[in-house]
């Protein structure tokens, strides 16, 4: 191990690796330690993004859906298909082949990029100094100018469903069950949730979600988030809300099962189901990565406290990604990452808050960014709306997937953009062009000026912006407020 390095990166997942990486090509001797080790007991990077999170659940998504569409919707396109059949070994291999892919190809930037990569678990400690027990050899301890604390999150576990090997599991195990469960439960309709209860679903599983909030994606805009609920309902995925966890009990009869006791306004229920997914949320990693005498401050939810420059309360130290405040999105914890390259640089950077978009992947998939209506009528700020379904876009209706809509939210006052929300097929590609227009201020008319292609799905983020201004063509929109 290098002994003076400038920056030293605690975590290697989408925020570490991305903070090594611009680090060293601003000319900084950086080094990157992570304690992530695969199945087969080898260092493998990216954190949960690449190895448990973003890369293999769309991984699963894709697969499922192809299915989906194979059995359902393929005839209506005149092709026929004889009884397509899942090969679960070989659905779970593909997805492995995508992740070891892309870990490879992380070590392989990092090395291009001369970011030294140790394999180990690393401590903070006082004065900018860290200890690294590597996977193999000796512990040592560096000290360096700058280090990065980047060390992520985990699932939050639940004392009445305490995870129980291949019966009661987190998102980790979900991602890799050897069949598909007759009856599926899943605590918390998040976006965990709703992705890995669609996977199964579409693969056959009878799945029953379990939510403890009274509404449906209190995140999303309502009006999307209603829509989505109708079409997820559609498709027969049981959503309950306002049905809260009271415990649950391992059934050994025939075959092992899990017992599941809930409560909701017309008293207790129970459900038996062959597996059950906990997905209430995620927890930073924070317990283990100060020393208690370097004296990091973590907030009340044991986030690391920072600025909104990632400074920590201690000079030099920085944390980013899940493990700070913000949305848990791997695409947040990158743009930090870079961020904080800048700052050590010395350079100036910030990165804007309110123009992070998410995205759901269920089908159709939810995407916004910006502001809410919900938002906006809370905080008394006037606006217009312009609302665009996909049912009335030619290109929607050539591919066969019309369902939802795009909905553009604009100031009254300056017609500037303040929140885009979509439901529908492609949602995750077309809220970029939002993110840009918002990122560059544009107005509603701005996006009404803009030409789009013909027949494209963006027409409609397009039509929803004319709508604003009640000027949609294709369809008789009513401005809103
Ligand atoms: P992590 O990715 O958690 O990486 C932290 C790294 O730090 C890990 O590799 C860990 O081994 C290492 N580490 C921790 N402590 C130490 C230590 N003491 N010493 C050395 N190394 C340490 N986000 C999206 O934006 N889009 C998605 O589609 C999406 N899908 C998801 C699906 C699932 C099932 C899950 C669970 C999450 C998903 N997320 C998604 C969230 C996304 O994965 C996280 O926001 C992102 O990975 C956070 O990045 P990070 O670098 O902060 O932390
Ligand atoms: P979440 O916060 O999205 O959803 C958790 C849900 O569980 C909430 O609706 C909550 O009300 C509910 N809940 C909490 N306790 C409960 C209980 N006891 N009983 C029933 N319901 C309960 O969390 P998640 O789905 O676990 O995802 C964790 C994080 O990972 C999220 O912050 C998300 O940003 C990130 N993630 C992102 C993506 C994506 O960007 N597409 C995908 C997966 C995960």
């Amino acid at each position: 191990m290098t002994d003076n390095p400038d920056v030293i990166v605690i975590g290697a997942g989408p925020a570490g690796y991305v903070a090594a990486i611009r680090c060293a090509q601003l000319g900084l001797k950086t080094l990157c330690v992570d304690k992530w080790l695969n199945t087969e007991g080898k260092p493998s990077l990216g954190g949960t993004c690449l190895n448990v999170g973003c890369i293999p659940s769309k991984a699963l998504l894709q697969s499922s859906e192809m299915f989906e569409q194979a059995n359902l919707n393929f005839a209506e396109h005149g092709i026929k298909i004889k009884g397509a059949t899942i090969d679960l070994e070989a659905m779970m291999s593909r997805k492995d082949k995508v992740v070891n892919e892309l870990t490879q190809g992380i070590a392989g930037l990092l090395k291009v990029n001369k970011v030294e990569f140790v394999s180990g678990t690393a401590k903070l400690l006082t004065e900018n100094r860290v200890a690294i027990v590597p996977t193999v050899g000796e512990k040592q301890v560096l000290s360096a100018e700058n280090v990065i604390i980047a060390s992520g999150s985990s699932s939050i576990e639940l004392a009445a469903a305490p995870l129980t090997e291949g019966l009661i599991v987190d998102s980790t195990g979900a991602l890799s069950f050897d069949e598909v469960p007759e009856r599926l439960g899943v605590i918390g309709a998040g976006v965990i949730g709703l992705e890995l209860g669609s996977v199964w679903r579409r693969l056959g599983s009878e799945v029953v979600v379990l939510e403890a909030q009274d509404s449906f994606l209190s995140i999303c805009d309502q009006q999307v988030a209603s829509d989505a609920q109708r079409t997820l309902k559609k498709q027969g995925m049981d959503i309950r809300l306002n049905s809260r966890l009271r415990e649950t009990n391992i059934i050994s009869s025939d075959k092992r099962q899990v017992e599941v006791v809930y409560e909701d306004d017309k008293g207790q229920h129970k459900e038996v189901f062959d597996k059950l997914i906990v997905a209430v949320g995620r927890k930073p990693n924070t317990d283990h990565i100060a020393e208690h005498a370097a004296d990091l401050v973590l907030d009340e939810r044991s986030f690391i406290h920072v600025d909104e420059k990632c400074e920590t309360s201690l000079p030099g130290v920085y944390a980013i990604g899940d493990v700070v405040r913000g949305p848990m999105l791997a695409h947040k914890g990158s743009e930090e990452g870079m961020m904080v390259a800048e700052l050590i640089a010395g350079h100036h950077a910030e990165m804007d808050y309110d123009l992070i978009p998410s995205v759901i992947y269920t089908h159709p998939e939810i995407a916004w960014v910006g502001k809410t209506e919900q938002q906006l009528k809370a905080s008394g700020e006037k606006y217009k709306s312009g609302i665009f379904p996909f049912l009335a876009s030619g290109r929607a209706k050539a591919q066969g997937d019309t369902s939802g809509m795009v909905k553009v939210l604009a100031s009254e006052e300056t017609d500037r953009v303040l929140g885009v929300h979509i439901v529908g097929a492609h949602a995750s590609e077309l809220v970029a062009q939002a993110v840009i227009a918002m990122q560059l201020s544009a107005s509603a008319e701005d996006l009404m000026l803009t030409v789009f292609a013909h027949p494209s799905l963006s027409e409609a983020l397009h039509e929803a912006a004319l709508a604003v201004d009640n000027r949609a063509i294709h369809i008789a929109a009513k401005r809103g407020r």
